[in-house]
């Protein structure tokens, strides 16, 4: 992966947003955010997060020392200095003396200690940034450094790859707790440019916007170079009919089996609109003989399962001519479907200290878009 960073476009942007009162530190904080955004090896729309210390002014035109972070809703692409608000730093370090903190009371926080009462809730991961000493935090789901991560031994390949350059932060679900751990990671070794977080994505951070923006496109080239090498698997190929009905014909099928009836009783359903795509790469996955093993291994980052859910709904190959029989298979797979999903929900449900609503039970992107870490 390659650096995008232009130092005239760079400072075109600081001398564009100067004229709409915009400070410096945060036009370049623009600058990166939409770098990384605008790769989708790093993050997909609304994923990944960015922050920028700085120093406003606030509504009593008192100067003070803030976080501008990434709020909810902006996606990092195309962010506008509004899509960071700012939160009084000070006020943010201190939750780190507290033992615990629901997700709920720390929004809250956060909220009140917004200089613009009306702008954006912070990003979910607005601890982590905060109690991180840089001046520029850089966040990504990258899909190569995933693809080193979501392993059992991901601690040794990490270590491997990257030595003491990157920390290495275990699990731990977005939020206070993660902060936390991602802070004493940090602080065991300051030396590093940046941290690993298992099975989620990568930190990189600097004392300036490009610092912290090559950083992270070092650690994903390495990590790209590393899956490049050693990515001699190939799928074996199962044995195909010798013809497969056509989009047009299985669409429908799949459509109808899919849709989901309004629950108020008006007889009127809510359908998908089906996108179909095929390359090498795609038909040399579905097509392998282990599809249903590595195909229910779950996505790579909570990116994907709030577009897509954790699993594909997996079904024959359609031949052309038995499309009834494709059928019932297809509504029988979806069933299947919709039970797991309701149990995979119930299950983890059970454990939140605040309920969460389920969404649709249906295979594809949901109707109702979660948040993961996207903040
Ligand atoms: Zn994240």
């Amino acid at each position: 992966m390659q650096s995008q960073w232009s130092e005239g476009d760079a400072e075109r942007m600081v001398a564009c947003y100067a004229q709409q009162g915009v400070g410096r530190d945060l036009s370049l904080r623009v600058y990166t955010s939409r770098l990384l955004g605008g790769e989708p090896k790093l993050v997909l729309h609304g994923g990944g997060n960015t922050s920028v210390k700085t120093i406003v002014r606030d509504p009593l035109d008192e100067e003070v020392k803030v976080l501008c972070v990434k709020g909810s809703g902006w996606d990092m692409g195309a962010i506008e200095p509004a899509g960071l608000p700012a939160v009084r730093l000070a006020a943010l370090r201190k939750l780190r003396e507290r033992g615990a903190l629901a997700d709920e009371e720390m929004v809250r926080v956060q909220r009140a200690n917004l200089i613009d009462p009306g702008a954006p809730n912070p990003s979910v991961e607005t601890l982590l940034h905060a109690f991180l000493p840089h001046k520029y935090v850089d966040h990504t789901h990258s899909t190569a450094v995933l693809g080193l991560t979501d392993h059992p031994d991901a601690a040794e390949r990490c270590a491997d790859l990257y030595g003491r350059r990157l920390g290495l932060v275990p699990y731990i679900m977005p939020g206070f707790r993660l902060a936390k751990k991602a802070a004493e990671v940090f602080e065991s070794d300051p030396d590093v440019e940046g941290l690993v977080l298992l099975k989620h994505g990568i930190f990189t951070f600097g004392g300036t916007a490009r610092e912290a923006y090559e950083r992270m496109i070092a650690a994903v080239s390495l990590a790209e170079e590393r899956i490049a090498r050693r990515s001699t698997a190939v799928f074996v190929p199962v044995r195909l009919p010798a013809a497969v009905a056509t989009p047009a014909e299985v669409a429908p099928i799949l459509r109808g089996a899919c849709a989901i009836a309004d629950p108020r009783g008006s007889g009127a359903f809510k359908r998908f609109v089906l996108d179909f795509r095929s390359n090498h790469a795609i038909l040399d996955y579905v097509n392998g003989t282990e599809l249903r093993r590595y195909g229910q291994a779950g996505v790579a980052t909570p990116d994907h399962t709030i577009r897509t859910k954790n699993y594909p709904l997996i079904v024959p190959a359609p031949e052309p001519g038995k499309l009834d029989g494709f059928k019932t298979a297809v509504r029988d797979a979806v069933d299947t479907f919709v039970a797991e999903y309701h149990a995979y929900f119930a299950r983890h449900n059970a454990r939140q200290e605040v309920p969460k609503r389920e969404l649709d039970p249906m295979p594809g992107s949901s109707w109702c878009r979660a948040s993961a870490c996207s903040g």
